[in-house]
Formats: structure tokens, sequence, C-alpha cells
């Protein structure tokens, strides 16, 4: 029979690497498996809450998998020792190896307080579709001297610069719309991603307007009251007329299920080859695994994709995979036409991803606009080039 590879989840990790097979391999039967009827992307949903973009700019069909098996239902178990997937349905499907990109899951029981429902109030808009239209929609609604309150996460989590885009760009909209209004950063961290970079703009772009509380000031929330919208801290409490709550991450479920993931909740793998180091024959990709030194992101979950479906046409082949260099580039928007980036280049080392010296960096901390204009309009070519390329 012919080798068959499952990838669990349509996502950058899933839907690249399910294309990036069938480019390799044309004789391999390639299934991808995933709920959606269409795809939310995260990347630049951070320009939706500001208003500066339909969500329809985000949203993309499965319509273009034409030469892999597209299975619109949610993996519920996996058996490793037969090698098939369950389906939501109850039919079974065999592999040969398996591909397991579901993303993350939101840890509602990490934080007292924020559960299911509460996101229904204090949206966390880390998975983008409705929860980000709601937070959209409360910003809007809320009136001018209104406080917003975002509190970010404790590394490792989805996305490291993506609340401090997301900060720069309610500030955006509070400086434009409600100037007489503030946002409160409450942080479980003492530093973050571009940190420089971001702190320079928000001086410049939105002086007074930012109020970032690191963990030694007390930044970290322990508990939510949905009922008064008050986030409390080990050193006070914040009542907020929005709050955005981004809470602890870990691998999705599925990673779980299937004895993927680790007692840190993200998922062990071999750096070349992205096979599990917990169960043969399953490789993870994308937010769900330990990167070493690779950020979470959806460039870091396509170049993640791409070498291991080389990996992965290798060994059902049985040839070896050779040694991957991957790549990894985050643009942040501080405002519209004002971007900042930071990359990385990553190889494996000592059985995880280790950055190579020297390769990578950021954006330059003195420039004048035109380079922060120049990088704005890169941060818009990659999403509309990945996006091209991943869902077709
Ligand atoms: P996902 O994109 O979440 O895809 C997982 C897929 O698996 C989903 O479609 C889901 O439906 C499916 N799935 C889950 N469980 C199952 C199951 N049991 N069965 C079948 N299917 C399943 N990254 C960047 O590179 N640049 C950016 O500018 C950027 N900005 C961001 C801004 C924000 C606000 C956020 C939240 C994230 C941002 N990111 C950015 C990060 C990026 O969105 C993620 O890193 C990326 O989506 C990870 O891809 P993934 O395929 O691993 O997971």
């Amino acid at each position: 029979a012919r080798p068959g590879v499952v990838v669990v989840g349509g996502g950058f990790a899933g839907a690249s690497c399910a294309r990036a097979l069938k480019q390799l391999d044309r004789d391999l039967a390639v299934t991808l498996i995933e709920p959606e009827a269409a795809y939310v992307a995260c990347p630049f949903s951070n320009a939706v809450l500001a208003g500066l973009r339909d969500i329809e700019a985000q949203t993309f069909s499965y319509d273009q998998f034409d030469d892999i098996e597209f299975i619109r239902r949610r993996a519920v178990a996996v058996d490793a020792e037969r090698r098939r997937v369950r389906l939501d349905d109850g039919e079974d499907i065999d592999y040969t190896r398996l591909v397991l990109a579901p993303g993350i899951e939101l840890r509602f029981d990490a934080l007292p307080g924020y559960d299911e429902a509460a996101a229904e109030s204090m949206p966390h808009a880390w998975k983008a579709g409705s929860q980000t239209l709601m937070l959209r929609d409360q910003l809007a609604a809320m009136p001018d001297g209104g406080v917003v309150v975002l509190s970010a996460p404790a590394n490792p989590f989805r996305c490291p610069p993506g609340p401090y885009e997301r900060a720069s760009l309610i500030a955006h909209y509070l400086k434009t719309s409600k100037p007489r209004s503030k946002l409160i950063i409450l942080d479980a961290k003492d530093a973050f991603s571009k940190q420089r970079l971001f702190e320079a703009a928000w001086q410049e772009l939105y002086p007074g307007l930012i109020e970032w509380v690191p963990l030694s000031s007390g930044g970290r929330v322990t508990e939510i009251d949905p009922a008064t919208r008050t986030l409390v801290t080990e050193f006070g409490s914040h009542r907020a007329d929005v709050a955005n709550v981004i809470p602890p991450q870990r691998a999705g479920r599925i990673a779980q299920l299937a004895g993927v993931a680790d007692q840190t909740g993200w998922c062990p793998i071999d750096p070349v080859t992205f096979e599990s180091r917990l169960q043969p024959e399953i490789h993870v990709i994308g937010d769900a695994v330990i990167g070493g030194a690779m950020p979470k992101s959806a460039f870091t979950a396509n170049a993640q994709a791409k070498a291991c479906a080389a990996a992965v046409a290798a060994l059902v082949r049985e040839r070896q995979p050779a040694q991957p260099k991957l790549i990894n580039t985050c643009y942040s928007l501080v405002a519209p036409g004002y971007g900042i980036s930071i990359a990385g280049v990553y190889q494996p080392r000592d059985g995880l991803l280790a950055e190579v010296e020297g390769a990578g960096g950021t954006s330059p901390l003195e420039a004048p606009s035109s380079v922060r204009e120049l990088e704005a309009a890169y941060a818009e070519d990659w999403f509309r080039t990945i996006t091209r390329e991943v869902f077709g």
C-alpha cells in the first residue's frame, strides 16, 4: 500500500506540512484533518481590534487543497500502537506517520476565575475569530476616559511580541478616538520581546497612555473576577472597563490525548525530524512543540512544517533525513505605517533548536520613519505571501 501521512490541524503548521509533503512526493497519500470550514489567522488580527482591518482579510477557506484528502472533522484520539487516528464521528484513519499540528489550548484551569464563561465577557482574543470581534466591539463601546487592562502570561506562549503589538494598536485607537483613556499591561514577566523598540515607540507615539506593570512590580495576575471585571495581582487589584486576559497556554488537546505532551504541557521533539520524544512515528510541529530558541509564530510554524515534511518524506522511503536550518521573522505594527521586527536562524544543537549566533537581530533602535514605514510594508507583504502559499 502507498505510505499514508495524516496531518491533524489545518493552521500555519499543518496546512503548510500537508502541502509540502505532496510537493516532495506526489505518490504519498496525504490526509489533512481540520474541523473548521475556514481558517482565521492571528497575525494582523490586532489591527482588526483597532478598527484598521476587516476580519474577512484574516479568513481563508480550505478550498485549495485539491491533491490532499481534506477531512472536515476533529481528531479525538490517537492509537500510537495501531497507528490510527479516531475522528469525532467514530471513524478511524490509519497512518504510516502522523503529524500533529493542533496549535495551543488556552488553560482555563490556570488562572482562578478565568474559565470559558469568563472569556465571554473578558475576551482573550488569542485565537482569532469571534473573540477578536468581541474585544474590538468592547473597545468601540467603551466611553472616552475608560481603562483597558491587558494581562500577559509568562513564557512560553503563542507569539511573544503579540501582547505588545496589541497594546500598541489599542493605544493607537485610544489616542485617535478616545484620548482620555488609559491602557494598563499587567505582565507575568520582567522582560518581553523587542522591549526596547516597543518602549521607545510608546514614548514617542503614546506618551502617558500605556502603563506596563512588570512581574517585579506586581504585574502577575493571580485571580479574575468576571462579575466586576477585576484583575487581582499580588500588589492590588485593577478594575477594567475593557479587560483582555491572555491566559497561560499549552499544546492543543489532541497532543495531550496522544501522549506527546510532557508535564510542561508542551511537546518535546527531535529537532531534525520533529518526531515526538514520547511516541514513535508521531511528529509535532508549530505552537505545540518545545521549540528551543524558536518562538511560537506563524513564520516558525511554516518553517518547521517544511523541515518536518522533508524528514517525513525521507523516513517513509527509508532515507536519512537531512539536518534542517530554519528561519523566523516576527513583524509587529506599533502604529499604521510603523513596523518593527525580530529575526533569527536556528539549527539542531544538543537535542534542541538553537539560535545560530550572530545570524539574527532586531530593527535598529534609532531609525528614521522611512525605515519603520518600510518594515510595516514588509509585514503586509509577508502576510500576503505566507497566506497565499499556505492556503492557496
Ligand atoms: P494554529 O494556527 O492554531 O492552527 C491549529 C489548527 O489545528 C487549527 O486550525 C485548529 O482548528 C486545528 N485543530 C486543533 N485541534 C484539532 C483536532 N483535534 N483535530 C483537528 N484539527 C485540530 N505569528 C507570526 O509569525 N507573525 C505575526 O505577526 C503573528 N501575530 C500574532 C498576533 C496574535 C494576536 C496572535 C494570537 C498570534 C500571532 N502570531 C503571529 C502567532 C501565530 O498565529 C501562531 O504561532 C500560529 O498560528 C501557529 O500555527 P499552528 O498551526 O501551530 O497553530
